[in-house]
């Protein structure tokens, strides 16, 4: 369990004020001076030896990433956060954005450093309306004080932050849709490659990022990437925000050490499985994309990325969505695949016709109107999308599918003989 004193996001759960005053009190904006004279290779050097995997969902090495923009770019670089926070089950950026903004703020001040940006936009998902207007209020705040600007910090480094709203599309959480929204164009995926890092915002270098990726970066340089790296285990490390919800006693957003057992995470934290674990029937943990794993591998997998990629599922944005055995797994499901259906955004054929497709034969298992063959097709169907798309869209709607006929296979066939025993 993480100690006290590990904690990065000490405001998390919104208990103090959001303001700089109060911020300023928690330690953000402290030192600025030493830390941005680090400059660019010791930041991106820091930030590789602290381990920091991406907390979006990709799990890339952040330090890495920014090591990827040209030193000798004759082109503006930007820095893009990603705050368009849009998988079910994830809240954890919104927590960031509406308690904690001047970690975020903090943060981009040092990634821009290190990657030689003078300008950031924040995109914001639509419907984080408060949040937009606590961020704004903490950017307002941060100019008045000089932290941000012209000799951000007397950092001697300027840098400006504009927020960019999106208008509640959920493929504009992908890298490429993001900047072609921020462009004023359709959020559509790009082709990769070129990558953003070469050819981004406005054909220019660009690193998009994470809010929480960002929002870790000031603390890990104050502390010592020594510090960050010591927390969790070799390439899985430091802390994470979780967000557990589904039918747990007390649904919240925590802060833990990375490789956590899953199942003293939801008994420490969220009060434990409604009825009690053997009431478990299965666990989504990374957001609705991850595929589900049943009782039996909750009871002993840790929450890291390696840990959960061995029992063929993924951190992915570490959102732990808990199934008791009341829940209709094969509904759960069906729903998730309407939902990857309706945010396809059209532009290649096994996504657009393929998150359809599998919608529909899903919505035939929950009634049961379907032969044992059926389900062999799905998951045929389900591994031509997988991998053949622009984007991770499509894998994302294949993924629960199988992960469901992975370890609930019986429950679907049962459900078909019971129809036809009707
Ligand atoms: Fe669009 Fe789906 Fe193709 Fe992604 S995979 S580009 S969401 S159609």
């Amino acid at each position: 369990m993480l100690d006290k004193k590990d904690r990065i996001f000490t405001n998390l759960q919104g208990e103090h004020s959001p303001h700089l005053k109060e911020a300023q009190k928690r330690g953000d904006w402290d030192k600025v001076q030493n830390i941005a004279s680090l400059g660019s290779d010791k930041i991106i050097e820091n930030i590789k030896a602290s381990g920091l995997r991406g907390r979006g969902g990709a799990g890339f090495s952040t330090g890495m990433k920014w090591s990827f923009v040209p030193k000798d770019s004759q082109l503006p670089v930007y820095l893009v956060v990603n705050a368009d926070e849009s998988e079910p089950g994830t809240c954890k950026d919104r927590d960031i954005l509406r308690h904690e903004p001047h970690k975020l703020l903090e943060g981009c001040l040092y990634a821009s450093i290190a990657i030689n940006a003078h300008t950031c936009y924040i995109y914001v998902r639509g419907e984080y309306y408060r949040e937009a207007e606590v961020l704004q209020q903490a950017i307002d705040d941060a100019y008045d004080a000089g932290l941000l600007g012209k000799n951000a910090a007397q950092s001697g480094w300027d840098l400006d932050i504009y927020i960019q709203r999106g208008a509640g599309a959920y493929i504009c959480g992908e890298e490429s849709a993001l900047l072609e929204s921020l462009e004023g164009r359709k959020g559509q995926p790009r082709l990769k490659p070129p990558f953003p890092a070469m050819i981004g915002l406005y054909g220019c270098p660009t690193i998009v990022n994470n809010v929480e990726s960002i929002a870790v970066i000031s603390t890990i340089l104050r502390r010592g990437h020594e510090w960050f790296a010591g927390i969790g285990r070799a390439n899985n490390t430091g802390t994470k925000i979780f967000c557990i919800s589904g039918h747990v006693n007390n649904p919240c957003t925590v802060e833990e050490a990375m490789g956590i057992p899953l199942k003293e995470l939801i008994e420490k934290h969220a009060g434990g499985v409604r009825g009690g674990w053997d009431n478990l029937k299965a666990v989504i943990p990374g957001g609705a994309s991850c595929p589900m794993i049943p009782k039996g591998i909750c009871d002993t997998v840790i929450m890291d990325f390696d840990a959960l990629k061995e029992v063929q599922t993924g951190l992915g944005t570490a959102a732990v969505i808990v199934m008791d055995k009341s829940t209709d797994l094969i509904k759960t499901i069906a729903r998730l695949s309407k939902f990857y259906m309706v945010e396809s955004c059209g532009q290649c054929s096994p996504c657009r016709e393929g998150t359809g497709w599998m919608w529909r034969m899903m919505e035939r298992l929950v009634l049961g109107e379907a032969s044992e063959d059926d389900i062999d097709h799905l998951l045929e169907v389900s591994k031509k999308i997988e991998g053949h798309t622009i984007c991770a869209l499509g894998d994302a709607a294949a993924w629960p599918i199988q992960g469901l006929v992975r370890h609930f296979r019986g429950d679907i066939e049962a459900r078909i003989r019971s129809r036809s025993l009707v």
